[in-house]
């Protein structure tokens, strides 16, 4: 353990690394004050012993300082030696940043007292702060658990729609529009029926990385909106801008070349419903998903493997 011994008596100094050198521990002394500030940024010692006499040092700006000096979660106690009738040299030591006070003259046995109780003090910090640690990564991940889909680990419904929400809000104070793209895997269930519920799975794990490839934007958002069924939100987009991306999306599963031998089209494709909204104070989100989706439905009712765009007539 590092002891920094601040004090501008020589005599006290002395004394006090005894005490110091005694319970084991290394002293490191300073008889002014930018010596102690040096040595603390240099050594970081475990405990301050800091007297704080006045006027010819400031112990007070040392304590402020130190603490100051500290990162975020570092603590170095701070032990302030005093005269026995300066109570308000206690006060204002102890507002400066200081965890407790000795009162000269220092007796061995006080000095040892302190210092175990400040070791006990900083070991129950660090158990809890490494405690918080864990409570944070365990807080993250069930984070991320409650908001990924577990099959394919891209967003989930829940994600979607709290995302969509923000989307809608923040594209409303800015009067952007926002556009929806509604991905559906054509025959699906024929493809479970030929390959199996396995390979059925596996087929919807490509597919939603293929779409999330191709949504790059850091803005987009890419959801299992459930079955073989995916969301995509294009933030600041029009009905041009998403046209585009759904194309880009549309020609990466043709590239993945997934065997389908009882689709017409001989391999897994999308079909591919987009809208696109300037969200109002009377339109709700739900209506970008209901255009997307009667979108959707029409490049089904049109033959599949397309894009279509909702059309209010
Ligand atoms: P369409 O071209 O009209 O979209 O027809 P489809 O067969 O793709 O659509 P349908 O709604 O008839 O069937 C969807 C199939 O998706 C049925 C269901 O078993 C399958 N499915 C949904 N979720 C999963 C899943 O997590 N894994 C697997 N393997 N299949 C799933
Ligand atoms: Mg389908």
């Amino acid at each position: 353990m590092k002891i920094l011994i601040v004090d501008d008596s020589r005599s006290n100094l002395a004394v006090l690394r005894q005490y110091v050198e005694h319970l084991g521990a290394t002293a490191l002394c300073a008889e002014d004050d930018e010596t102690a500030l040096r040595l603390f940024e240099q050594s970081r010692p475990d405990l301050i012993l800091l007297d704080i006499a006045q006027p010819t040092r400031d112990g007070l700006a040392v304590a402020r300082q130190v603490r100051a000096m500290e990162k975020a979660g570092e603590w170095t106690p701070i032990i302030f030696l005093s005269a026995p009738d300066r109570d308000d040299e206690i006060e204002k030591g102890i507002a400066a940043g200081g965890d407790d006070y000795l009162l000269r003259p220092i007796s061995e046995i006080a000095l040892g007292a302190k210092i175990r109780t400040m070791q006990r003090l900083a070991l129950m910090r660090t158990s809890l702060l490494s405690l918080t640690r864990k409570l944070d990564a365990a807080n993250q991940e069930l984070i991320r658990i409650s908001s990924s889909d577990s099959l394919t680990g891209i967003a989930n419904r829940r994600y979607f729609e709290e995302a969509l929400s923000i989307e809608w809000r923040r594209a409303r104070r800015h009067s952007n529009p926002v556009a929806l793209l509604m991905c559906d895997i054509d025959f699906f269930k024929l493809f479970n029926d030929t390959y199996g519920h396995l390979a059925g799975d596996d087929c919807l794990r490509r597919v939603a990385h293929a779409i999330s490839r191709h949504s790059e934007r850091p803005s987009d958002t890419v959801a299992r909106f459930g079955g073989e069924n995916f969301a995509v939100i294009l933030a600041e987009t029009s009905i041009g801008g998403a046209l585009m991306v759904a194309e880009k999306i549309r020609h990466g599963i043709g590239e993945l070349g997934i065997p389908h031998v009882s689709s017409p089209f001989g391999q897994v494709t999308l079909s591919i419903g987009i809208a696109s909204a300037a969200p109002g104070f009377d339109n709700p989100p739900d209506d970008l998903i209901l255009a997307a989706n009667k979108a959707l439905y029409r490049a089904k009712q049109e033959g599949r493997d397309r894009i279509c765009r909702f059309d209010a007539a």
